[in-house]
């Protein structure tokens, strides 16, 4: 389970609403900041044999308010309509709290992605895009991966949208980099969880230089998260995927172990259960799989001093409150996971513009921009004396209300 059915969306209106409150916004502004432009649910037919099976899907368009809506495509057997109004709100906050000229959407189709041949993978994703072209392109609404899809799935949905309206490489990002993708772009989220942790230590005034770190998630955003934590110094002691969990508290090797299939692979004398991670003594704890992972059931035995999130919405409502109260810091996931929607916006750009920039030049702009995203969440966390999560959705609402208002002469 992803999240308790029908409460996502809900869950992240609440802070949508808060931080009207505390801006003085119109509650008819507020509103439509909670609703979501456009919602498409299409059915899948995909043959299994000598029979069909049909599947739903999903394109969820939330705002357009600053710019093409932007967000990833999910293929999770959970996945639903209220998973994906909440992600796809949350694309629309972070967009707007990282500045970059895209406003917020999200896809899913309802879909175990670990029973699909890449051949049936292949053909739902064009079969989403066949369906769906008509409320999709470069300034539109341009997808990207999320759990369950990768730079192969973009670009079969860039080749079947390319049959359909003609080449438009920004159509979509996060694809291989031989294939209109930015070298850069798939260690993004990753790479901006790790240095908002090592910002969100120096903050915190501890080095960074052996600081230990959990991780929840091996897969695209965990495993460059941890490579990158091993890069700057910390210490990674404990990982988890579906397969279970290892811990070594003189530190994982992350590049000795970064292309294995599984953790199952890995060698080790003390393993622990997936979500066991979670509870592991540490200074930075990294959720970075699925959502709601930190809830009411285990949110009194983390032990850790930072969680950052690396996925989406990871933490409950209820649980954020409880981390508050017993004094652990929290790095809202619209802020610790924006790389990855960073990155694609630097794919976007090159791509719009035919040109293409090196890796060391992608890195640098990402760095820089993440840090200061950093910085003004917690300015604003200072400023109105609240936490981070509250800071980040009073930037971002603020910002999105400010372009809505202006677009209707509110
Ligand atoms: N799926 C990623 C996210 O949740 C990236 C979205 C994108 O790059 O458009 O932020």
């Amino acid at each position: 389970m992803t999240h308790t059915k029908s409460s996502a969306f809900a869950e992240v209106n609440e802070k949508v609403a808060q931080a009207g409150e505390i801006l003085g916004l119109k509650s008819g502004v507020v509103k439509a900041l909670s609703s979501c432009e456009r919602e498409v649910v299409i059915s899948i037919p995909l043959r299994r044999g000598d029979d069909v099976d049909v599947l739903t899907g999903y394109r969820v368009q939330h705002s357009s308010a600053r710019g093409p809506r932007k967000g990833g495509i999910r293929f999770h057997q959970d996945v639903d309509l209220d998973d994906v109004r909440a992600l796809a709100s949350l694309m629309t906050w972070k967009t707007a709290l990282i500045d970059v000229p895209f406003g917020g959407a999200k896809g899913g189709v309802a879909v175990d992605p670990s029973k699909l041949t890449s051949i049936e993978k292949e053909e739902i994703i064009r079969r989403w895009t066949r369906s769906l072209v008509h409320v999709l392109g470069h300034h539109r609404d341009i997808p990207a991966p999320d759990m369950g899809t990768d730079a192969k799935s973009m670009a079969w949905l860039m080749d079947e949208f390319h049959r359909l309206e003609g080449f438009q490489p920004a159509c979509v990002t996060g694809k291989p980099v031989e294939l209109f993708g930015a070298a850069g772009r798939e260690e993004a989220t990753g790479r901006g969880v790790a240095m908002i942790a090592a910002a969100t230590l120096k903050e915190n005034k501890i080095k960074v230089e052996g600081a230990t770190v959990a991780i929840q998630g091996f897969g695209n955003v965990g495993r460059y998260a941890a490579l990158v934590c091993q890069e700057l110094g910390m210490k990674v002691i404990a990982l988890s995927d579906m397969s279970g969990g290892i811990v070594d508290k003189k530190g994982i090797d992350i590049k000795a172990i970064f292309n294995v299939a599984s953790l199952a692979d890995v060698k080790s004398d003390n393993r622990i259960g997936s979500a066991d991670v979670l509870e592991i003594e540490c200074d930075v704890l990294i959720p970075a799989a699925l959502g709601n992972v930190i809830n009411d059931s285990n949110v009194d035995k983390i032990k850790a001093a930072f969680v950052v999130e690396g996925a989406n919405q990871p933490t409950s409502t209820s649980a954020d409150r409880k981390l508050r109260a017993n004094s652990i810091v929290v790095v809202p996931d619209i802020l610790a996971n924006s790389g990855g929607v960073m990155g694609s916006y630097f794919e976007w750009t090159q791509n719009i513009q035919q040109f293409s920039w090196p890796i060391e030049k992608f890195r640098g702009e990402l760095d820089v921009r993440m840090q200061k995203a950093f910085v003004n969440v917690n300015e604003t966390a200072t400023k109105y004396n609240t936490d981070l999560r509250s800071a980040a959705f009073i930037l971002a609402v603020e910002r999105v209300a400010n372009a809505f208002s202006q677009r209707g002469s509110l």
